[in-house]
């Protein structure tokens, strides 16, 4: 049993004081949605919608998911919210099984250009049996080529038009795609999974806003709440299709995430703003830094990045699986990552990607992302011990422990919490 506990607070250790988390998916929630996540809701049932349920004992739930679409729909300006998908990937499953059917195409871009696995064959799309398209991604843009997208939409007829990616660096255009999509009949998607954060801090503008049909999303990457997913959009049709089928692939919703959600989203309306822009001021300063300490950033050409990620092709000093384990041994966790070069051998990435999401989360700023970048260059470049680089690695990060842009938990709410779990 100690051996158990003992794990756990090696792990947080590790995780919460003495490594810097360079995954772009990940974050942190704020003390005070971390204690309302640890409720007796997480050992509940509440099958149906708010008011309308299957089970009995839902009375609080209904009222915390009821305000979870309230509050969601006025951040992120949209009229219906589906808050009861569990991940990214369930949204996306709800949202392509309702919308195509076996046999149907989905125009996607490719996993190289950045996409998820959930918009492959291998993945979500290939388990309903939709068959992909690729939309060519263009390097000069780092975006979908938008002329070559339109033969292929034109050409195929699919009945799904895919956007948003996983190593995204500039928003896709849903604009110009969406005219193409709509003037075939297809709907189009927009996941933005690793970017809900930044708009909901008004740094990327909202899909939904300029002509996607509907959003999918993770809860838990720029938008720093609990691991969960959403579906948002300003059609009733789509919102009653995508809401009447949830229960196909969501029984449970995991209820302790919906009051941790709720003040993740309020949050957001106070510091998100805030936030988003020291997320993007960040990743900026950390591409500039890693290519002035001779690494290979993509897409300098266009400033780098306008997201949270930056992109390195590492190829030339080791392979990216290797970078990122002398990385790790170093304390600072990222991943490997396929870069749109890497087709001809997608076994052996060359990319790594990084996010600076969670470290501004903790307070760092630009000096502290060329401090990192240097780091860095001391492990893949000049070949150092990572173990001798590790010390200034905790170092650093010891000096930022507490969550910042978000709400603070005093002792008396927190022994409340706890009074109500018998704890
Ligand atoms: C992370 C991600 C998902 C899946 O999210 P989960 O919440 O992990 O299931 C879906 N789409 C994109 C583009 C992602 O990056």
């Amino acid at each position: 049993m100690y051996y158990v506990v003992d794990l756990v607070k090696k792990h947080n250790s590790w995780r919460r004081f003495e490594a810097i988390n360079l995954i772009a998916s990940e974050n942190v929630m704020s003390p005070l949605a971390e204690a309302v996540y640890l409720s007796d809701m997480m050992h509940r049932y509440a099958e149906g919608k708010p008011g309308k349920r299957y089970y009995q004992g839902s009375i609080y739930v209904d009222e915390i998911e009821v305000l979870v679409h309230n509050l969601m729909s006025s951040l992120f300006r949209v009229e219906f919210v589906e808050p009861r998908v569990i991940s990214g990937t369930i949204a996306n499953a709800v949202t392509f099984s309702v919308l195509a059917v076996p046999g149907d195409k989905a125009a996607v871009t490719s996993i190289q250009a950045g996409a998820h696995i959930s918009h492959t064959e291998k993945g979500v799309l290939g388990a309903l049996g939709i068959k992909t398209v690729e939309m060519p991604f263009d390097l000069d843009t780092w975006n979908i080529d938008i002329d070559l997208a339109r033969k292929i939409i034109e050409q195929e007829n699919p009945r799904l038009v895919v956007l948003g990616a996983s190593a995204y660096l500039f928003p896709h255009p849903t604009k110009a795609i969406a005219e193409i999509a709509h003037s075939v009949g297809a709907t189009v998607i927009h996941d933005i999974a690793h970017v809900l954060g930044l708009i909901a801090g008004k740094k990327w503008s909202n899909p939904i806003h300029e002509g996607a049909d509907i959003i999918t999303a993770s809860t838990h990457k720029t938008f720093p709440g609990p691991q969960g997913g959403v579906i948002m959009t300003d059609d009733e049709k789509l919102y009653k299709l995508v809401s009447n089928n949830v229960l196909k692939f969501v029984s449970n919703h995991h209820l302790h995430r919906l009051p941790a959600l709720a003040i993740t989203i309020v949050e957001m309306m106070y510091f998100g703003e805030e936030y988003a822009e020291q997320i993007v001021r960040n990743a900026k300063k950390f591409a500039e830094s890693l290519a002035a300490e001779g690494f290979n950033v993509v897409a300098e050409h266009l400033g780098y990045t306008s997201s949270h990620i930056v992109l390195v092709d590492i190829h030339k000093h080791c392979s990216a699986s290797k970078a990122a384990k002398l990385l790790e041994e170093a304390n600072i966790i990222a991943n490997k990552n396929l870069l749109p070069w890497d087709h001809l051998n997608p076994d052996n990435p060359s990319g790594l990607r990084f996010g600076v999401q969670e470290m501004t989360r903790f307070g760092m700023k630009e000096q502290d992302f060329e401090e990192i970048a240097k780091f860095i260059r001391e492990i893949l470049i000049d070949k150092k011990d990572p173990r001798e680089v590790k010390p200034r690695v905790v170092e650093l990060r010891k000096q930022y422990l507490s969550v910042h842009y978000g709400f603070k938990l005093s002792e008396e709410v927190y022994s409340d919490l706890l009074i109500t779990l018998r704890m």
